[in-house]
């Protein structure tokens, strides 16, 4: 959706007015709705910090969960060695440093944590001559968050980012190609990046709905999956590449 709409604009600036006010007002589309096609006039982006976000929470899900009390603090503990591992399936490189979280780019092997989609395939910021302007990159990469089911903090604090700037970019827009990405952003804004809560008012993060038999046996395998079958950057660009 990259087509300008008075319609959505009027809801950046109703979200951005509340803010102001100091409203707490939620997306309009509930948690948990997934985006399903890429934004028209938006880079294909992948994030390595967003995969590995997906990849661990998954893996609190599926492989931790079923062997921890209930209300586990999970946001108190360090990255598990195991995220680690995983995360080379996914071509994520974490460390030395622990926020240090890069690929390598598969075109000129230099270490990046954004990959940009080409028509031959992904290249980094170095290596892609289109210039695409910040904003445009991160709206990008948010659309990339939403699709891959990334929920919480990071992308709680993205979208509230890219709702400052889209804000301002409506104070001062110039072109068809700054409309459309407000379009678009906008689109993206009526997505929730928030946790999905149990009607009791609970996370529901860490146990959705109790760990089953199945997660227990099969949590770690289905992880596996995701990082092969939509993760990894290969397997991302098959599955919603918009060229
Ligand atoms: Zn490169």
């Amino acid at each position: 959706m990259g087509i300008w709409e008075p319609a959505l604009l009027a809801h950046v600036l109703a979200n951005a007015k509340c803010r102001m006010k100091g409203i707490r007002r939620q997306s309009e589309l509930p948690p948990g709705t997934a985006l399903r096609e890429w934004p028209l006039g938006v880079p294909l982006i992948w994030d390595a910090r967003l995969a590995l976000a997906r990849l661990w929470q998954l893996y609190r899900r599926m492989v931790q969960a079923p062997t921890l009390p209930d209300g586990f603090r999970w946001r108190s503990q360090p990255m598990p060695t195991m995220i680690r591992e995983l995360a080379w399936g996914a071509a994520i490189k974490v460390g030395p440093r622990p926020n240090r979280v890069v690929t390598v780019c598969p075109r000129c092997r230099a270490e990046a944590y954004l990959l940009r989609a080409t028509p031959d395939g992904w290249a980094c910021r170095r290596c892609d001559p289109r210039h695409w302007r910040q904003l445009e990159v991160s709206v990008g990469a948010y659309a990339m968050g939403l699709m891959i089911g990334v929920t919480g903090r990071p992308m709680v604090r993205r979208r509230q980012r890219i709702m400052n700037a889209l804000w301002s970019l409506t104070l001062r827009v110039r072109s068809i190609r700054q409309l459309a990405l407000i379009g678009a952003g906008a689109e993206l804004l009526r997505y929730s990046p928030h946790w999905r809560r149990r009607p009791g008012g609970t996370r529901a993060g860490a146990a959705d709905h109790g760990p089953g038999p199945l997660t227990r046996k099969f949590g770690s395998l289905y992880v596996q999956v995701v990082i092969e079958e939509v993760l990894h950057p290969r397997a991302f660009r098959q599955r919603f590449v918009v060229v």
